[in-house]
């Protein structure tokens, strides 16, 4: 036996006896709102960030292909040697105008795009506040910078001016949240956080990954939502959720963008962006901008399954201040979460069961993420198997209270 292998073994048991042991799930690819099995087989699934529903859009795989034909099918090098093809340029000054800022840079991804910011703009005596919900990427993020770190309770903005206020002596101060919780499905209070923020001389870096191309006015994101506008906001996205292409990006003032070209490491030692990615990006962000449709069609599904699934007696966690696609239903623990979503696998229904470390101890949930793809009999398929899943599991009546209450 090679000689590492031993501990790997042992940290496999470990994850298997907390029944939180990942494996890949068998698909063949997706189709509209749906992940194919097999060649005659689609599971209706609700695990997909294609909020839109454009990953098979044909006018987005007409402008992939005409992309790479122009432009090659990698980008060659670092955007500061051989990378920086026209079509970045583009894609960056179209970024720029959806979200109302002056300009805006694009990553290979939304990680890349999160581990390397904050290292960026900070120093050993800066401090960062970063909600407890935070994305994992994020959280890399603050680690990888060498500032100090608070964390301040999911939301809660006394919490966070507690924490504002004793923190004496740092140079640089940086708020960090998402702007639509990806596994609680809320929005972040921004007028109020903005208001803290500026109260303290802080930044807030908004990681508006769920919330780009589904909230707001044309898609533009949860900070338009709420009709505001600061250089002292600092907004992140990702190309790959509701744009279904792939890459991340900062949208912000001309200054940030010429510094981060400079500093951020993710940015500068990974090839820039692969042009077919940035074909498809620019068509989605037309086509965002332009079907209000998808949005509305989006809300109107969200809220039918939100309400069916409340009144089965599900614990739905509440979308707070603004609706959004993601509607996660509380369980409890891993094992019982794990077999809700099994059941519902059964049933053909794709909707995972997110466990710790992606959420609190105790808090495992199922995670629905509706799409403009989805229809109206889909969700009535859903809701008619949650009330299966109510009758058939035994010693199961909805969630499974008494884990959650230190995060609720
Ligand atoms: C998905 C996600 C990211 C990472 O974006 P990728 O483009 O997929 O790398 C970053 N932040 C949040 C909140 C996300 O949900």
């Amino acid at each position: 036996m090679s000689y590492w292998k031993e501990w790997v073994a042992k940290e496999e048991k470990l994850l298997r006896e907390k029944d939180n042991w990942r494996t890949l799930p068998s698909s063949q690819g997706t189709a509209p709102g749906h992940i194919i099995r097999d060649a005659h087989h689609a599971v209706l699934s609700f695990a997909s960030n294609d909020y839109l529903g454009l990953a098979h859009h044909p006018a987005m795989i007409e402008q992939a292909e005409e992309a790479l034909r122009t432009h090659g099918t990698g980008s060659t090098g670092s955007r500061l040697l051989t990378g920086n093809s026209t079509i970045l340029a583009e894609l960056e000054r179209a970024l720029a105008a959806w979200k109302g800022t002056e300009a805006a840079l694009v990553f290979p991804s939304g990680y890349h795009v999160n581990i390397s910011v904050l290292a960026a703009v900070t120093t050993e005596s800066s401090h960062i506040f970063s909600d407890a919900a935070n994305h994992a990427s994020i959280i890399d993020g603050c680690r990888l910078s060498r500032a100090k770190t608070f964390i301040y309770r999911h939301n809660d903005l006394d919490h966070l001016r507690q924490l504002l206020d004793a923190s004496v002596g740092a140079d640089r101060r940086f708020i960090v949240t998402e702007g639509v919780f990806s596994m609680d499905g809320d929005v972040s209070p921004l007028p109020e956080l903005l208001h803290l923020a500026e109260e303290f001389e802080a930044v807030v870096v908004l990681d508006d990954a769920h919330g780009t191309g589904v909230m707001g006015d044309k898609g533009r994101g949860t900070l338009s939502a709420f009709q505001l506008h600061s250089d002292n906001v600092w907004q992140i996205g990702t190309l790959s959720k509701a744009l279904a292409a792939q890459g991340g990006f900062v949208a912000g003032p001309r200054a940030l963008i010429d510094y981060l070209i400079n500093k951020a490491r993710a940015f500068i030692f990974s090839t820039g962006l692969n042009p077919a990615a940035a074909g498809a990006a620019l068509e989605a962000i037309k086509i965002a901008q332009d079907e209000e449709w998808r949005r509305e069609h989006i809300a109107r599904q969200a809220e039918f399954l939100r309400q069916g699934l409340k009144d089965l007696g599900y614990h739905v966690l509440a979308p707070g201040i603004l609706r959004t696609p993601i509607v996660p239903v509380l369980i409890g623990s891993n094992t019982q979460a794990l077999k809700v979503a099994q059941a519902l696998w059964h049933q053909d229904i794709y909707a995972p069961a997110i466990k710790p470390p992606t959420v609190p101890p105790g808090t495992s949930r199922l995670r629905l993420a509706i799409s403009a793809a989805h229809h109206e009999d889909d969700i009535e398929r859903t809701l008619a198997a949650f009330r299966r899943i109510k009758s058939d599991l035994v010693g199961f009546d909805g969630t499974d209270e008494g884990t959650q209450h230190e995060y609720l």
